[in-house]
């Protein structure tokens, strides 16, 4: 699979000059919106800068190894030893769960999550195996070997509220997106169109190391080695699609802002089939459901 949408560079979002100077080791978009990318994948923050203990959030906690920069970087931001509020996580991927147990038992503070994706994150279910034949690259490839094993963060764990509000995020909201998961959340801010799409869509391909090294950007279906069900995927892109969001912050690639990138999301939901699905793959006939517990295993 080649190129799916390309997007400009005048599309990209980052303000590098300010990063550079503030060196606070984050993307700063807005004043209260920041993100890091650690390596393959990136975590957002919610907060404002030097906003102290328990006034911010993390959202998603990046691959193993990685809680060291997190905390580091958390701290240049929100000031020394500031922990967050909570840590929300938009699913369970071994890429964005990775540092979560360290930073729970660091911080010590609640973590939530949509009801469908809590299996994975309380010690009782594997995600169904990745497929590498789908993407076509070396991350693909290489997928089988990324671990898919449950997390076990009970402790902590919590069930996102159900009328889509985000705890101590005022004026955001979560909304189901799932497909890649089942109980993937996408976190979106009405009020000046802010979106965290998670995996429900991307802006790098992410199959392809060569593409996630360099991060040329563009408009990319859900990571498809690890994407279950691609019906449900499709709905989820056409559903963020219709926000029309000003700005989107994805679980990998760059942050994207613009028309630009809002005509290659519709162009994305519209022909989702041809740009995204892979033409031949395990889940594509037969997709991983939560109804039938096939989306849970035991090992
Ligand atoms: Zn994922
Ligand atoms: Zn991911």
């Amino acid at each position: 699979m080649n190129e799916q949408i390309p997007l400009g560079s005048e599309s990209l979002a980052d303000n590098p000059q300010a990063d550079e100077q503030r060196d606070d080791h984050t993307r700063e978009l807005l004043s209260d919106v920041a993100y890091k990318r650690l390596g393959i994948v990136n975590v957002a923050f919610y907060g404002k800068a030097n906003a102290g203990d328990g006034a911010w959030v993390l959202i998603d906690a990046g691959v193993a190894g990685t809680a060291g920069m997190i905390r580091r970087a958390a701290e240049k931001r929100f000031g020394k030893d500031a922990r967050p509020a909570a840590i929300i996580m938009t699913h369970g991927h071994f890429d964005h769960a990775g540092a979560l147990e360290t930073l729970a038992e660091d911080w010590d503070v609640p973590i939530y999550a949509h009801p469908l994706e809590l299996p994975y994150l309380n010690g009782t279910a594997s995600y169904p195996p990745p497929d590498p034949s789908v993407g076509g690259g070396l991350m693909a490839l290489l997928s089988p070997m990324y671990p898919r094993h449950p997390y076990d963060v009970s402790r902590w764990l919590q069930p996102l509220p159900e009328e889509g509000k985000v705890p101590h995020m005022p004026g955001w909201n979560w909304i189901h997106v799932p497909g890649h998961t089942p109980g993937q959340v996408a976190l979106w801010r009405e009020g000046d169109g802010v979106l965290l799409p998670a995996d429900a869509f991307i802006t790098t391909r992410q199959e392809s190391a060569y593409a996630v090294a360099v991060q040329k950007p563009e408009l990319h279906g859900p990571p498809a080695y690890f994407t279950q069900d691609w019906e449900a995927a499709r709905a989820s892109v056409e559903r963020l699609a219709a926000l029309e969001p000003e700005m989107v912050v994805t679980g990998h690639g760059p942050a994207m802002q613009g028309p630009e990138m809002r005509e290659a999301l519709h162009q994305l939901a519209r022909n989702f089939e041809e740009i995204a699905v892979p033409e031949e793959g395990k889940y594509v006939r037969n997709p991983a459901m939560p109804e039938s517990g096939d989306a849970y295993r035991s090992s």
